[in-house]
Order: C-alpha cells, then structure tokens, then sequence
C-alpha cells in the first residue's frame, strides 16, 4: 500500500513528484503530499485527497522550486485520511521529512517513550514515531542524519520504505526497506526512489532492487546501500522490461478497461516461448532446476490473496486432474499464523500479481524457514516474491495498474494450466492427449478476442441491473472460482454486495435469499456438470430469481429461463476459466461505471497490499 517517489539530481523536482505520484497512485489514494529542499528551506505541502488535488493546488500556489525531495500518496493504516495524517511528516523544528509505507508495529510504546521526553504529536500516525526517533537518536548522539536512521530503525518493529530528505544536507537521500517495497533507479547524476517502477521508467531502466533490512544513502555523485546493521553492501543495476505506453491509458478511459482488453495479448505474451506444439511440450524455464522435485512433491500447497486465491483454487483442479498431485489452498494471511504443518515433500506455491504482497510473502518466509521448496506465480519482475522463492514462473502480463484485477488473473490461470500439463507430459497424458491440449490452450487468445466483442451486449445488461443491491454467482468444477471472482471484481468497483457459491451449495442455504430482486449468474458452460446446473438454473428461475447465464456459443436452450444468456466461443472444460471470467469482468466494469464509481480507484482498497 502507499506509493513512495523520491528524486536528487539536476531537475526540477515538483513535476517528477507529483507524475510519480500519479503513476503510484493505485497503490493508495486517501491523502499525498511532497516534502522539497531547496535555498536552505525544507518546503512541505501535504493534503487529503487525490494526488490530482494536490496538484491543483500547488499549481495554483506556485510550484515548489528544488532538485531533492519527496514524495507519498496514502493509504491509512493509522489515522484518518486528513491533512495532518497526510505523508511527509517532519521532526519538531522541520529539519527533516520522512514519508513511509508500511506499519511501524511497536509505535504506541515509541511515542510513549517519545512523549515522555518532551515530544509533541501532531498525528495520529504511526509514522510520526518513527520521525521523533530519528530526531531523538541524533540529538542524543549528534550522528549524521543518515547514522541516526540507520540507529533509529533498529529500535522498530514492523514494516517500512522510507525516504528522508533533510534540509542540512541539500545533497542527501537517505531511504530504507523491511518488508515494504522499494526501488532504486539509476540515472546521469541523479536517482530515484520509487514504490515500484511506475515511476521510474521514464526518467530511467537501470534499477537496483532494495532487499529487507537495506538502507541506501544517495548522493548526486553516487550512492551507497548498507545493511541495518551497518555492512555495506554492493549491489547490482539491473534493466526494466517496462514500456512507458504500458503504464499510461492509452485511449481507454480507465485502466481496468484496457487491462480487460488487453487479455488476448497478455495471454499471448504468458505463453510466448512456453507452449511449444511442434515439440508437443511446455517449457517453463524458471522450474528447470526444481522439475524433479516438484513432479516428486507429495503435496502442493497454493497461498494466495484476493483474486489470486480464487486462480489458486483453480490451479488446485487443474493440478489434480492433469498431474495426480493433492493440492491444498490456502489464504496466504491464515497460513503464516496457525503454524502450518509442513512435511518433506511438500512444495509451497505462491500467487501475487505485484509480488509484494505482505502476507504471501509472509507465507514464503514460513516455508522457507521449515526447509520446504518455495516456488512464485508473480507479474512484477524482480519483485521481492520473485527473489525470494526458489524457481518461479513469471506472468509477463505487462504491468497492471486498475486496482481491481483482471489480465493478472487470467495469466495466472494460463500460468497454473501450464505447470498443471508439464507436471503431466509423460506421465499422466499420452501425447496425443497433451497434442490435444497444447493446441487447445493455443486458441485461446483469439478466443478472448472475440468474446470481447460482446462488450457492448454487457453493457446493455449492466444497464438493467445498475441499481441492483446483491448479486448472486454461481458455477460448478472448474467454473466455481470464476464464480468467486466474478462477485469480488463486482463488490470491489461497485459496492454491490456480491456472494460466490458452488452452484449445487445454494440449496444448502444461499436458495433463502432468491426473489424477483435477487440478480443471479450462472455460469452454464456445456461441460460435465452442465446438467445439473441447468437444474440449478431452473430452481432460481421457479423462485422468481433474474438470471443472467454464460453458457456455450450456438446454445439456444437457456432463453426461456434467462432474463440474458451470453454466448461465448466453446473451449476444453478445463480452460474454461480463462473465458468465462472475461464477460464478469465487463459486467462489473460497466455497472461500476453506471453507478458513478471510481473503478481505478475503489474506495477503501489499494493494488499492491504490503500491509498485513
Ligand atoms: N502507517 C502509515 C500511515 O498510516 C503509512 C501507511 C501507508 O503505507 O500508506 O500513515
């Protein structure tokens, strides 16, 4: 959560903190603000609301002229979305600002401790604890700013990125990380901090990746990364696969809409290299070296969050039928907390579109630390998830910005169904089997392509359920997660409540809450279960309940019980998901709209949750 830009070097520093800004603001929109040095002053202008806010009215006071400052858009863990809340916080006498992500845990003793010596609080932040430390260690020890940070952040306990700039030292930029994310980009006698690497890539493509525990210094003529404890460290630059164009709109008008469009190139670019029909195999080069390991493993365990819980629980059925192999699900937050019991053999698969997710990466941890071999499903390249597991398959999605997930997740599936057929080439299916299904997954892009003609059909039915309070969604076997994630992508953007469920489970409760209000989805593909849903179909629609079904192109037999039947291109059952799902996610998209909502930027939730 939060975004954290930071800049030194030649330029002016307003704009490319308030474009950084803009491009992090998925990460957190409640409150943002700037900190700029410059003619031996600190200037600092923070406020609640949009990074857009803060811009008008900057540009309407006059920009803050400077070549070092900060910069943070908030996502609150402590404290109201207020001006005072707002990042950057600075110490008693405005030496110094600080903006952070993340939760320093053991702030109420801090600030007690702090109080005691004389310090007044001017937010309810957890953050401003860590600023009043800071000052107390250099006060006490007449350190330079970056020593005492360094000491500081050795009495907290939690999670941070930091970024401080000071106006002692016009040429200094100090920030740190544990736990939350933080890059460096390396430019002609000028660097950057970022978040992640939104910001960065117009200004640069060289980056050094900051591990947990890492603190750089920044000088305009160099810098330097030591450890918390104090060893230095050298660390390698390496090159941004990310395109300008790829973070920007592009003509959509929202970015969740050109994610959704953009599906049947990212589901392209997932499969480049990897599926190989002429060869009748997958090549997933980053679990070379665990291939043995992972066709021996007794058990797979899938931690995840969110959406990508719902892809993990689709991977559970894609990796039981094609590789024979038990396979357990799990949200990522409960399984690092109940002491999870782990056993040779086990592997530990973990799913986050960003790769910094705080409790998945928790997860990692916890399975790392019992000995068990970790692998990553991750979007973002060199994020923290993709370093510290031990093989990994990456998405190669592009990046995805809208908060609400939707090309990530579709990868992720295709990601799943691919180590699912590798785990079973020679062993659980014959080649013609795996010919079969090789060329199977190969249409599916074109098949996103065209159901993403409907578009305007879902528009037309988003239309007549606008006003809608609850919605119900229902599927069966491989159709139940889309189920799951077609009423979160609509409780997310729209704020309808939306429940989930296996089809044949709604007679076992969800059934009491069917009437003539109550909007039900289905999704009826013509696959094994497809009768038994249809009887499902038809206990809704005897109930008085409005249905909405997605069912197989060229099916004519739902009409008289649908009040809408959506027509979408046939695939193999078990590919299903990565069709189905794409007309929920215009269903939401255009109510979302309809109803006047923020659908980059739902209230209450931000993209890359680095928070516990
Ligand atoms: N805990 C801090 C706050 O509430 C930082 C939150 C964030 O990561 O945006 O201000």
């Amino acid at each position: 959560m939060c975004g954290i830009v930071g800049y030194i070097g030649g330029q002016q520093v307003n704009d490319i903190l308030l474009t950084g800004l803009q491009r992090l603001e998925y990460r957190g929109y409640d409150s943002a603000g700037i900190a700029i040095v410059a003619e031996g002053q600190l200037k600092v202008h923070k406020q609640k609301g949009k990074v857009s806010d803060l811009v008008a009215t900057l540009e309407s006071n006059g920009q803050l002229q400077g070549t070092l400052g900060i910069g943070h858009t908030r996502w609150a863990t402590h404290g109201f979305p207020n001006d005072e809340n707002a990042h950057p916080h600075t110490n008693v006498t405005g030496s110094f600002a600080l903006v952070h992500n993340g939760i320093i845990e053991n702030y109420g003793a801090l600030r007690q401790k702090l109080k005691q010596k004389g310090y007044t609080f001017k937010s309810e932040t957890d953050t401003e604890a860590l600023v009043h430390l800071i000052d107390d260690v250099q006060k006490a020890t007449s350190l330079p700013l970056e020593e005492a940070v360094r000491q500081a952040l050795t009495q907290v306990v939690g999670t941070y990125g930091i970024a401080v700039v000071s106006v002692e030292d016009p040429d200094l930029l100090i920030a740190a990380r544990m736990g939350s994310p933080l890059i460096l980009g390396v430019g002609e006698g000028e660097y950057f901090i970022a978040s992640d690497a939104a910001p960065l890539v117009e200004h640069t493509r060289q980056v050094v990746y900051l591990n947990d525990g890492e603190l750089v210094v920044l000088r305009r003529s160099g810098f330097e990364v030591r450890t918390i404890d104090n060893v230095k460290l050298e660390k390698q630059i390496t090159e941004l696969e990310w395109d300008l164009e790829e973070i920007e709109k592009s003509g959509y008008e929202h970015f969740m809409l050109k994610e959704i469009m953009e599906q049947p190139e990212s589901l392209e670019n997932c499969m480049r290299g990897r599926l190989r029909l002429e060869e009748n195999c997958i090549n997933l080069g980053g679990l070379i070296e665990v291939m043995d390991d992972l066709r021996a493993a007794e058990r797979v365990i899938i931690c995840a969050c969110g959406t990508s819980w719902h892809a993990a629980l689709v991977g559970e059925y894609l990796i039981e039928k094609f590789a024979r192999i038990p396979v357990e699900v799990e949200y990522a937050s409960e399984f690092r907390y109940r002491n999870p019991i782990l056993r040779e053999g086990d592997v530990v698969l973990v799913i986050s579109q960003s790769g910094e997710t705080a409790d998945t990466l928790a997860a990692v941890r916890e399975a790392k630390q019992q000995g068990i071999l970790t692998l990553g499903v991750v979007n973002t390249v060199g994020s923290t998830i993709a370093r510290e597991t031990d093989a990994g398959v990456y998405l190669h999605a592009g990046p995805e910005i809208g908060v609400a997930s939707t090309k990530a997740f579709t990868a992720q599936v295709l990601v799943l169904t691919m180590i699912a057929l590798k785990l079973a080439e020679n062993r659980t299916l014959t080649d013609a089997e795996m010919a079969e299904a090789l060329r199977a997954v190969s249409q599916i892009p074109d098949k996103v392509r065209k159901l993403l003609e409907l578009d305007k059909e879902l528009c037309n039915i988003a239309h007549s359920y606008r006003f809608a309070n609850n919605f119900l969604y229902l599927g069966r076997g491989f159709n139940f997660p889309v189920a799951l994630e077609g009423a979160l992508k609509l409780k997310e953007i729209s704020y309808i409540h939306a429940e989930g469920y296996p089809a044949a489970e709604m007679k076992h409760g969800p059934i009491a809450l069917i009437d003539r209000f109550m909007p039900v989805v289905f999704i009826a593909m013509k696959d094994r279960t497809y009768d038994k849903v249809v009887s499902n179909i038809e206990e809704v629609a005897a109930r008085q309940g409005s249905v909405i079904a997605i069912t197989d192109e060229g099916n004519g037999e739902l009409d008289k019980l649908c009040e809408y039947v959506i027509r979408i291109p046939h695939t193999e059952e078990f590919l299903s998901p990565l069709l189905t799902v794409v007309p929920l996610q215009l269903l939401s998209y255009h109510v979302a709209v309809m109803r006047g909502c923020n659908v980059d930027q739902p209230r209450n939730l931000a993209k890359s949750v680095t928070v516990e």
